[in-house]
């Protein structure tokens, strides 16, 4: 039940991972990562301890973007087809979401009829309405934008979109994220102790806003979609 992610220079593999392992304290039954890479994204994920899903992580891949999650099942049984990242039936996007969509159901039934849904899960209707809304036309922040307006419930999510390598979507509504920033990357975490070895600055996120976290800049939008400025804070905490 936690949510990191990374970009920047470094290879973002062993980063998500170390970061999920920091959060291994909220509790979890599964965990994933996905890490991108000139527009191939590749989603590892596994039931069961992080120890486990390292086995599973192509240590050959390497990528400078990426998302990782730690799940703790609300919707539909811990196993590896319901683990986080999901993607997208078209592929373009990758999601991890903390939280629970309560109108998932009613969002299935009203936009996603002629979608066969790969999981049990509430989330997979996020990513797959954001791809929807960008096959008709969307920007990915329009479609991301649209998506959020329709979901009930509480969310911390990080998106992908596998036609960008330069951004990492995230909003958050009654459940934690904030954002990290470094010199040269900049991270997105459910608490800031599990990126404390990469940076001590972060910046709070408010209910109903949208990010786009770039390597060297930090775009925040509130929930008309007007740009903000927010100060960063230094954490003083000990790694
Ligand atoms: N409701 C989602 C699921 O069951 C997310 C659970 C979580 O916060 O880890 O997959």
């Amino acid at each position: 039940c936690g949510i990191v992610g990374y970009i920047g220079t470094s290879d973002t593999k062993e980063i998500l991972l170390k970061g999920l392992e920091k959060l291994e304290y909220r509790g979890y039954d599964s965990a994933g990562i996905a890490v991108k890479n000139n527009q191939e994204t590749k989603v590892f994920k596994e039931k069961g301890r992080i120890a486990d899903l390292r086995k599973k992580v192509d240590g050959d891949f390497s990528g400078t973007i990426g998302i990782g999650h730690t799940r703790w099942a609300t919707h539909g049984e811990p196993s590896v087809t319901n683990s986080h990242p999901h993607q997208s039936a078209d592929g373009r996007f990758t999601l991890v979401h903390n939280g629970v969509i309560e109108n998932y159901r009613q969002l299935k039934e009203d936009c996603l009829n002629d979608i066969e849904l790969v999981s049990d899960t509430d989330t997979e209707i996020i990513v797959q309405l954001v791809a929807k809304f960008a096959q008709e036309g969307s920007s990915t922040l329009e479609a991301f934008q649209k998506t959020l307006s329709l979901l009930h419930g509480s969310y911390a999510i990080g998106l992908l979109d596998n036609e960008d390598d330069h951004t990492i979507y995230a909003a958050k509504n009654k459940s934690p994220l904030l954002l990290g920033k470094g010199d040269g990357f900049n991270v997105i975490t459910s608490d800031a102790m599990a990126m404390l070895t990469l940076t001590n600055e972060f910046v709070e996120l408010m209910d109903g806003e949208v990010i786009q976290l770039l390597a060297d800049e930090l775009i925040i939008r509130d929930i008309e979609g007007t740009e903000i400025e927010r100060e960063s804070y230094i954490a003083e905490i000990d790694a």
